[in-house]
């Protein structure tokens, strides 16, 4: 057991380190975090802070040194440089963000363990691009099998047509047919040194140009039906993977039962609504299993909840939220408000 007072560094400055620093601060551990970028909104609340590249060995070794235990924020931190970090230091371990980070490896994983992607292709060329096409179908969405996030680096493919006059952004890639959902959910799962294994609720998430806009609880029939066939399939990637702490797997419902989209090694924007939703938020989970301390209650403590993202200049209603009775305001501390920068939150209870 890593006790409170021990510190726990956290790879990844963002807000969702911003949030595990401050579950953490209220049971009593210190956060230090590492990210390359000078600005960092999980820094500010963090009683420690390396500011150096994911590619610097010697700082990660050093940052590994003054932490008790570490974990990540962010998937796409190259894996390489982590041999810095003393093994059995690093949870959840490097196989998961191995994994979790290449689109390719992902989806490949997630059949091995039972479950079942949208229909996809490995492409590396122009050749690679119309045998997928042609394969898989289209529509469909070429991605990048990494570096991607909130609907970056994807691009639609609407017929075999279109396929000539595209140009391929580099190598690497992976072509997937378009999933005809009814809707989509998470399934949030936490599991335990020990192995034991908790779920949340599963919200219902709407996504608007690529970006979660809403979380909502209790999520449709129509999603509630497939959510025990999901929660099997995360529980069994969790145990393959040893997984310790919070794990988010995305998903499509379809008439004909659920379809992985992908997984997240970490707490995810679609369990925000747990700080007040839930007995114990993600993030307290989240310490608490990487710290090898009893896991809290995951239980839902309202008859529904709902979770709104602030994304760029949403955060002009910040006070207008703020004059709501009930709303619970999140700010991320970010200094622009760019167009389709997360900036913060708000969730609200009702009866
Ligand atoms: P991703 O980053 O892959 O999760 O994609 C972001 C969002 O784009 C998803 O949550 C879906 O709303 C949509 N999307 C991605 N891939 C597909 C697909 N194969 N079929 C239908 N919608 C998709």
């Amino acid at each position: 057991m890593i006790l409170p007072g021990a510190t726990i560094g956290i790879l990844g400055g963002g807000q969702l380190g911003r949030m595990l620093a401050l579950a953490a601060a209220q049971l009593g551990y210190r956060c230090h975090v590492y990210a390359p970028d000078a600005q960092s909104v999980a820094a500010e609340v963090s009683a420690g802070f390396t500011c150096a590249p994911w590619s610097d060995r010697n700082m990660l070794g050093n940052f590994a040194a003054v932490c008790d235990v570490v974990t990540f924020e962010f998937e796409n931190i190259p894996v390489g440089p982590l041999v810095a970090i003393p093994p059995g230091k690093l949870s959840p371990s490097a196989r998961a963000l191995e994994v979790a980070q290449d689109r390719l490896k992902e989806k490949r994983f997630a059949e091995q363990q039972g479950g079942r992607p949208a229909p996809f292709a490995q492409v590396d060329s122009m050749e690679d691009l119309a045998t997928a096409v042609s394969r898989v179908g289209a529509p469909g969405i070429l991605k990048t099998r990494r570096d991607g996030y909130d609907g970056k680096g994807q691009w639609r493919v609407e017929s075999e047509r279109e396929v000539e006059a595209l140009r391929l952004p580099g190598s690497d890639l992976v072509y997937e047919g378009l999933v005809h959902f009814t809707s989509e959910f998470s399934v949030i799962l936490v599991r335990g040194a020990g192995g034991e294994l908790r779920f949340w609720d599963s919200p219902e998430n709407v996504h608007e140009n690529g970006i979660l806009a809403r979380s909502k609880l209790p999520a449709s029939e129509a999603v509630a039906g497939q959510v025990p066939a999901a929660r099997e399939l995360a529980g069994r990637m969790a145990a393959a993977l040893d997984y310790v702490g919070v794990m988010t797997c995305e998903f499509f419902a379809t008439e004909t039962g659920p379809v992985f989209n992908e997984m997240a090694p970490r707490v995810h924007n679609s369990g925000h609504w747990t700080i007040e939703g839930a007995e114990t938020s993600q993030f307290e989970n989240h310490i608490r299993a990487i710290c090898g301390m009893p896991l809290g209650d995951t239980a839902t403590v309202a008859a529904r909840v709902a979770m709104d993202n602030l994304v760029g200049s949403d955060i002009e209603r910040a006070a207008r939220i703020l004059a709501e009775p009930g709303a619970h305001l999140h700010l991320y501390g970010k200094a622009e408000a760019r167009p389709g920068r997360k900036m913060g939150h708000v969730t609200r209870l009702g009866r």
